[in-house]
């Protein structure tokens, strides 16, 4: 046999489970384990390494995972050489700039000579230096958001979801460093074809499928314009006739974030009996 595929993915913190969940998804079995470092898919010839998210840009840039799903943040951290295969639609946030809510750094232009503590020093340093802004960087491994208090800091660049964390901590958003959110990297023109694209198509088809919903429905037959002009599907709707006279079956592919809106406009346009579902994967 082959040497298996390997794949790095984070073994804890934020991108842990939805990067588990993804993988399981997309049809790949295997033992979630805290403890070991790696482990074989039971039903294909890959290999998961569970490793930091941090280091899978690295794992991936010397060779020794094929394959790596990590924050688009972390990526550019490490400024290493890797091609974004697929935004995986979780794990999203945005590297943030922010000075205490009391200070009157207004704008970036007024960073200019601070210490600013970051878990992120180079894409910080890079975004400043960009600007011509003149600062130092204090790097921090965690906590971040508390080093204006403590004195460490003047003002902080940090990832930021919601926001609370930096409200508590008394802090203002003055500027967008980067988005980020999960992605599947390898390096540069690796993913051509073999298990690599397998996998990633694979992955794909699930983060498609999550943002779709199959929805079904009966309706009489003089009602099909009505409601494919509601549901236009990847295509066109399947219609199919039933065995009671002047009904069919109308079924069509909507958009998760539609679906709610959609169903009153359905109802009034004649369908019945409507069902919504999930879908799996989805390769349009
Ligand atoms: P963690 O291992 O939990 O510290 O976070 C790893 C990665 O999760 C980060 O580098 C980001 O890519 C992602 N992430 C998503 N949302 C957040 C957030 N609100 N704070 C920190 N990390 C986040």
């Amino acid at each position: 046999m082959t040497a298996p595929l390997r794949i790095a993915i984070p073994n804890k913190g934020r991108l842990e489970q939805p990067t588990a969940a993804l993988l399981g998804d997309a049809g790949l079995s295997f033992e979630l384990s805290r403890r070991s470092l790696s482990t074989l898919v039971r039903n294909a010839n890959i290999e998961i390494l569970f490793v930091r998210a941090d280091d899978v840009p690295e794992l991936v840039a010397d060779g020794v995972a094929e394959l790596g799903i990590t924050g688009l943040d972390l990526l550019a951290e490490s400024e290493a050489p890797l091609e974004v295969i697929a935004k995986l639609g979780y794990g999203h946030c945005k590297l943030a700039a922010a000075a205490p809510t009391g200070s009157d750094i207004a704008g970036i232009s007024d960073f200019k000579g601070l210490k600013v503590a970051t878990a992120h020093p180079t894409v910080t340093a890079r975004f400043f230096a960009e600007k011509g802004i003149g600062i130092t960087t204090i790097r921090l491994r965690g906590s971040v958001e508390v080093a204006p208090k403590l004195g460490v800091a003047d003002a902080i660049v940090d990832l930021v979801s919601t926001g609370s964390t930096m409200l508590v901590n008394g802090l203002r958003q003055v500027a967008t460093l980067m988005q980020s959110e999960a992605a599947l990297v390898a390096l540069p023109g690796t993913v051509a074809g073999g298990d690599s694209r397998r996998v990633a198509t694979m992955l794909r088809a699930v983060i498609a499928a999550r943002r779709k919903r199959y929805v079904l429905m009966n309706a009489p037959a003089d009602a099909v314009n009505a409601i494919s002009d509601l549901i236009p599907g990847l295509e066109a709707p399947t219609v199919v006739p039933l065995t009671a006279k002047g009904l069919v079956s109308i079924q069509s592919v909507v958009a998760a974030d539609d679906v709610w809106a959609i169903l009153p406009d359905l109802e009034r346009a004649g369908a019945s009996g409507i069902l919504v579902l999930p879908i799996q994967q989805l390769i349009p």
